[in-house]
C-alpha cells in the first residue's frame, strides 16, 4: 500500500481518511495487491483481524461487526 491509508493502531482507524481500517480505499488497493494470491490476502486479513482483537481492551469493547469488516469483505474465489 502507497497510498497512506494504513491502519492506527490500537483503533484500526485509516492513517489517511480517518475511518475504520480497511476503508474503502485500502479495501481497493489491497484487493489490487493481493489480486493473484487469495490465500495470502485472506490470510493477511486473518492476522491483521487477530491483532485489532488482541488491541481490544476487552470482550465487551469489541464491536459486533469486527470480523465482517475485516473478513466478510474478501473476495470469493
Ligand atoms: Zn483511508
Amino acid at each position: 500500500m502507497q497510498s497512506g491509508h494504513e491502519p492506527v493502531r490500537p483503533k484500526w482507524n485509516c492513517r489517511e481518511c480517518g475511518l475504520e481500517w480497511p476503508c474503502e480505499y485500502a479495501r481497493r488497493e489491497l484487493t489490487a495487491d493481493f489480486v493473484r494470491f487469495p490465500t495470502s490476502f485472506a490470510i493477511y486479513m486473518a492476522h491483521c483481524y487477530s491483532q485489532a482483537l488482541h488491541d481490544s481492551p476487552s470482550l465487551e469493547a469489541l464491536p459486533p461487526d469486527l470480523w465482517t469488516r475485516f473478513m466478510g469483505w474478501l473476495p470469493r474465489s
